[in-house]
């Protein structure tokens, strides 16, 4: 599955710099210096980097953030219960001062190596040329089988604790889910709360017996039920209805998702990925990956899942963009009369 398949979808309001200067890039004589794929909180900062170095940057966004879903974000310090639309806007609000950096919503459909540098084509056909690549491009959470998740998920609903447990401490949760990664979970939520059920939903549990007996002694309750859907008001869940008509009361949920890359590119690129299930992409500390000229940062690499530290890695990156297309030019200029970045 690529970015095209996803149902979800957030507004984007940001103008490109063409627009607003009437100045094409594109058409300039020289290629960009870096072409950011994805425009989340990773290739925003790591555009922020760059531009700061007057590297001239586009970052082509197709506007589908992982946390579509989430009303607010926390963990973040200065920014904790935030709105994750807000930020996005506010930091392509602030990008807008560098001339040297542009914005443009566009889906990447496909990337090529070209002499001293890379191709890529837009979902309308466009081609723009640079020297680098930089994949911010995220990851897809599989949400599990369960009618009216969708209502609840982002509000009530939740796949980290680290984000959205606090919120809900003290509080009646059902985790879901018969794996061992929910069985995990259940057992980490302790620290929230005591009052944690959790329903397999007539999934085969595949967790250890030693985990069940875990489980049990710290109260946490299993209950195998099939369930039949998730209930509630708006985004608050009130419970979980299972097949036999019974209801058990409860004010939210977690779940451990299975997750995907959003885009195949790297794959496409000849990228090493980390791991063959979530296929995230290999890099090293500085962010470059196997292929030259190809970086990775934010979720769509290995590391912690959160906002910020997707817009430290895209920092990173723009560090490390910056330094090899520098040590590249000093190169050239060895033997040669001038020098021009
Ligand atoms: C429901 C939910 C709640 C969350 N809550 C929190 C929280 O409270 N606190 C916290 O810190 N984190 C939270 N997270 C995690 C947070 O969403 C991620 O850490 C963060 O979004 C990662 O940023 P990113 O830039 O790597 O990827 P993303 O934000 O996913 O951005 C990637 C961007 O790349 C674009 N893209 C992908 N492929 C292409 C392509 N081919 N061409 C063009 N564009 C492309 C996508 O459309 C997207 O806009 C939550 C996640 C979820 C799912």
């Amino acid at each position: 599955m690529t970015d095209e398949d996803s149902s979800e979808t957030t507004d984007y309001l940001s103008e490109t710099k063409a627009d607003e200067t009437g100045e094409d890039h594109v058409n300039s004589p020289h290629p960009f210096d870096t072409i950011v794929v994805g425009g989340g909180p990773a290739g925003l900062s790591a555009a922020l980097g760059l531009g700061r170095c007057l590297r001239k940057v586009v970052v082509c966004d197709a506007g589908k953030p992982r946390n579509a879903a989430a009303k607010v974000f926390n963990g973040y310090l200065s920014r904790d219960g935030a709105s994750p639309h807000e930020f996005l806007e506010i930091s392509r609000g602030q990008l807008k001062r560098y001339e040297t950096v542009e914005i443009r919503k566009a889906l990447v459909v496909g990337i090529e190596g070209v002499p001293q540098g890379f191709t890529v084509e837009l979902d309308s056909g466009e081609r723009l040329t640079a020297r680098t690549i930089l994949l911010a491009t995220g990851l897809v959470d599989e949400l599990p089988q369960i009618e009216g998740i969708r209502q609840f998920y982002g509000e009530t609903v939740h796949s980290c604790p680290y984000c959205d447990a606090w919120e809900l401490r003290g509080s009646a949760l059902a985790v879901l889910g018969g794996s061992q990664e929910a069985a995990d979970l259940a057992l980490e939520l302790l620290l929230w709360t005591r009052d944690i059920i959790l329903c397999t939903y007539g999934v085969k549990a595949s967790f250890s017996q030693e985990t069940r007996s875990t489980m049990l002694r710290a109260g946490i309750k299993i209950l195998d039920a099939s369930v039949q859907r998730l209930e509630g008001k708006g985004g608050q869940l009130e419970g979980v209805r299972f097949n036999d008509g019974t209801f058990l009361p409860r004010r939210g949920a977690f779940f451990s998702p299975g997750q995907f890359q959003r885009s195949n590119l790297a794959e496409q690129l000849g990228c090493k990925a980390c791991d063959e299930e979530i296929g995230c992409i290999r890099c090293g500390e500085d962010t470059a990956t196997n292929v030259p000229g190809v970086y990775a940062a934010g979720n769509c690499t290995k590391g912690v899942q959160l906002v910020i530290a997707a817009v430290a890695e895209g920092m990173r990156a723009a560090f490390a963009i910056n330094d090899a297309l520098l040590e590249k030019d000093l190169n050239a200029l060895k033997g040669s009369r001038g020098f021009e970045l």
